[in-house]
C-alpha cells in the first residue's frame, strides 16, 4: 500500500492539528447564551467515518450519532457518477443541531442532495463540515460552514478516502502513482 503513495498532500500531524481547531470552534458555535447546545453528529459514510471518530473526541459537548450512507465514485471512478443515499440511520432529528460532516467538497452533488433532505425532517439548525475542498468552482461555489484543508483539484485517497474501497486506512491525505489507476489486466 504504501509503495502506491505518490505524493502526501496533507499529513497525519497537520491533520490533528487541524482537527482540534475545528472541533474547538465548532464548539464554540454550538454554545449559546443558556450554555451547550446538544448536537447530532452526521458522518457521511464510508469517507467521513475518520474524520468523524477524530472530531467528536475533542468535542465535550452532549452529542448523538446518525448515519448516512451516500455513495459518488462508485468502484473504481475518479469522477462523481451522481450521488446516491444508500441508507440512513438518524433517529428523530426534529429540533436537534447537526452536523454534517463529510470527508471532500467535489462537485457539490452530494451537499445539494443530502442538506435539504436532512432540512425536510425539521431539525434545529443543519452545518456542515468538510475536511477537504477542492480548488474548482463548484466547490467553492457550494456552501458550507467549516472547512479543513483547501486542496489542488487532484485525486486523492487516505483518512478515510477511497479508490475502489482501499486505502481509507492510509493516515496520511495522498495521491496515488499513475499506475494505480491503470486498468487491471484483462
Ligand atoms: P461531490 O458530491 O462534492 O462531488 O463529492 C463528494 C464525494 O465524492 C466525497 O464524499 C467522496 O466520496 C467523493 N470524492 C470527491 N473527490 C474525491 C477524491 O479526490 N478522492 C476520493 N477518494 N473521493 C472523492
Ligand atoms: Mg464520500
Amino acid at each position: 500500500m504504501e509503495d502506491d503513495i505518490d505524493r502526501v498532500l496533507v499529513g497525519r500531524d497537520q491533520i490533528a492539528t487541524r482537527i482540534q481547531e475545528l472541533a474547538r470552534q465548532i464548539t464554540a458555535d454550538h454554545t449559546g447564551a443558556e450554555g451547550e447546545t446538544e448536537i447530532t453528529l452526521v458522518p457521511i459514510l464510508t469517507g467521513a467515518m475518520v474524520l468523524a471518530a477524530d472530531l467528536m473526541r475533542h468535542m465535550p459537548v452532549r452529542m448523538k450519532i446518525g448515519l448516512m450512507t451516500v455513495s459518488s465514485y462508485p468502484g473504481r471512478s475518479l469522477r462523481t457518477q451522481g450521488s446516491n443515499v444508500l441508507g440512513t440511520q438518524l433517529g428523530d432529528i426534529s429540533g436537534r443541531h447537526i452536523l454534517l460532516l463529510d470527508d471532500i467538497l467535489d462537485s457539490g452533488g452530494t451537499l445539494r442532495r443530502v442538506v435539504p433532505m436532512l432540512q425536510e425532517m425539521g431539525p434545529a439548525s443543519v452545518r456542515v463540515c468538510v475536511l477537504l475542498r477542492k480548488d474548482r468552482p463548484a466547490a467553492r461555489e457550494t456552501p458550507v460552514d467549516y472547512v479543513g484543508f483547501e486542496i489542488p483539484d487532484e485525486f486523492v485517497v487516505g483518512y478515510g478516502l477511497d479508490f475502489g474501497d482501499y486505502y481509507r486506512n492510509l493516515p496520511d491525505i495522498v495521491t496515488l502513482k499513475k499506475a494505480v489507476y491503470a486498468p487491471p489486466p484483462p
